[in-house]
């Protein structure tokens, strides 16, 4: 990996903007999901660094907060700029740490950067009230303030943009931050470190914990009383431990958790656009996002017209190392995220589902899986209730528009769905009647700064982007102004 600004590639604990070594020593091995050749050592934060980092932001909590948002604003749009200036050396840091295809990365750092923007200036319009009393010789006033010291915690699938999505609102809104990054993709996350550090980020407000031991840096992150917001991006299960221990000390949360995207394909479709969607939701990375289509329902009479033109598409898609400009479907993730799909894919065919296309590894081996087609889906089988996170188009029919929003809400996720109709009316109806948090209409990608992402059900709470995502991390102070 050549990068022109070497400076990116780190590999300590950041901490009052310092690169340290663990206490003890120890690091961890970050490797390429390509080849599974080795990237970078990287220190391993245990509980001492999770200690100090907390400390490091609950200090520069005091000045950070109480300066004017302007300059708040002025540092973000400066460390905007910066990642912006260095989007190819960051997107070949998360190919090359991620496995995702170059131009998704490059497209992954210029929305990663785009939080930062927005909440650069965002930070300048955290409004508050003045409110018409109902005592003449009183008045109500609303500030918004920061809410404190905030721990993030970040998966593997998009290691910048889940980053700056929680980070952007958090110092925007003047809060500190320690973020706990997913042990598979650290690099990035320090990599936004050093460059938050140029852009003149004082000590303190940003801290990054690189570590193997989720677990306990976890349960320190969300017990520890100087944390006053446990911001978690993952899955339900790990979501749900995180939310029992955030309680001990009732601390303000927001989860983003798994997903079960449907899309349904009636019968009014237009059948090219339907079909760009649905390939642009389920095979980008590979997959692997929470917003990735997991089940696709298809009305019975088009369901021919359909796949006929659906599976040549998805044949079409070629896999291989994501620094080749011809790839669209790069490694899957490790080896436990190949046996997971080959376990679904094998408890849909004893129950009846057949793969029409692709179904197994890639002739050139490694952690390379087909672009996958498997028909005659139904609701009895894993994959309709568990997210695949690979690329597998599980394929289902239905016939009238009740039975599909039916099967549709049947899950305990409500994060995002896709339906393609181009009847107006058929539109408004199912998009109100589905329970996501999001719904794309003849639309595959929907994930915009402008835009609130998140959850209803068990996929979470709270928002992110958009004019919401600032609301997580401030609290609502009423000042009651007497004896007028
Ligand atoms: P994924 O399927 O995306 O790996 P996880 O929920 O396992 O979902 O991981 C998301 C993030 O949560 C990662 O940073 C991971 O290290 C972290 N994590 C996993 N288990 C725990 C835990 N018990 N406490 C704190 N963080 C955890």
């Amino acid at each position: 990996m050549q990068l022109s600004n070497p400076s990116l590639l780190q590999t300590g604990i950041f901490i009052n903007n310092q690169w340290l070594p663990a206490a003890n020593g120890h690091t961890f091995r970050v490797e390429n999901p390509a080849n599974g050749s080795l990237v970078a050592e990287v220190a391993n934060a245990g509980e001492p660094e999770t200690l100090q980092a907390i400390e490091a932001a609950e200090q520069a909590f005091a000045s950070w907060s109480t300066r004017p948002a302007k300059e708040r604003s002025n540092m973000l749009r400066q460390w905007f700029n910066l990642i912006i200036a260095n989007t190819n050396d960051l997107a070949l840091l998360m190919t090359t740490e991620q496995g995702k295809p170059l131009s998704e990365s490059k497209g992954e750092v210029v929305y990663g950067a785009s939080f930062i923007e927005w909440f650069a200036e965002e930070a300048r319009r955290v409004y508050g009230d003045v409110v018409p009393s109902p005592d003449p010789h009183k008045r109500i006033i609303t500030l918004k303030q920061p809410i404190g010291v905030v721990a993030a915690i970040t998966p593997w699938n998009f290691p910048i943009a889940m980053i700056t999505r929680k980070i952007g609102p958090a110092l925007a809104a003047g809060c500190t931050v320690v973020v706990k990054p997913a042990s598979l993709t650290p690099l990035c996350a320090l990599a936004l470190a050093e460059l938050a550090s140029s852009a003149g980020l004082p000590p303190g407000v940003l801290n990054v914990l690189p570590t193997t031991q989720s677990a306990s840096v976890g349960k320190i992150l969300t017990t520890h009383p100087m944390v006053s917001k446990v911001s978690f991006t993952g899955s339900t299960q790990t979501g749900k431990i995180l939310m029992e221990q955030a309680a001990s000390t009732i601390k303000k949360i927001s989860l983003e958790l798994g997903g079960n995207a449907p899309l349904l394909v009636m019968n009014d479709a237009d059948i090219q656009k339907a079909v760009a969607g649905a390939i642009a939701s389920k095979y980008r990375n590979a997959g692997q996002t929470c917003v990735c289509v997991n089940r696709i329902y298809v009305q019975s009479d088009i369901y021919h017209r359909f796949m006929d033109a659906y599976t040549p598409a998805v044949q079409a898609l070629k896999v291989g190392e994501g620094t080749r400009s011809d790839v669209q479907i790069g490694p899957l993730i490790n080896a436990d995220a190949v046996k997971k799909v080959q376990k679904l894919l094998s408890d849909a065919t004893d129950k009846g589902a057949v793969i029409t296309t692709g179904g197994r590894l890639d002739p050139q081996g490694g952690l390379f899986f087909q672009p996958t087609i498997i028909e005659n889906c139904n609701s009895s089988m894993q994959l309709s209730q568990e997210e695949i996170f690979g690329p597998v188009s599980a394929i289902y029919r239905f016939t009238t528009d009740d039975e599909a929003v039916a099967l549709a809400n049947n899950t305990i996720f409500g994060l995002a769905a896709y339906f393609f109709s181009e009847n107006i009316s058929r539109c408004l109806h199912l998009a109100e009647r589905l329970q996501y948090g999001m719904v794309g209409i003849n639309e595959g990608l929907i994930s915009y700064t402008e835009a609130p992402f998140g959850g209803i059900k068990q996929s979470g709470f709270g928002r992110e982007g958009s004019k919401y995502g600032i609301d997580d991390y401030v609290f609502v102070k009423y000042l009651c102004i007497g004896g007028l």
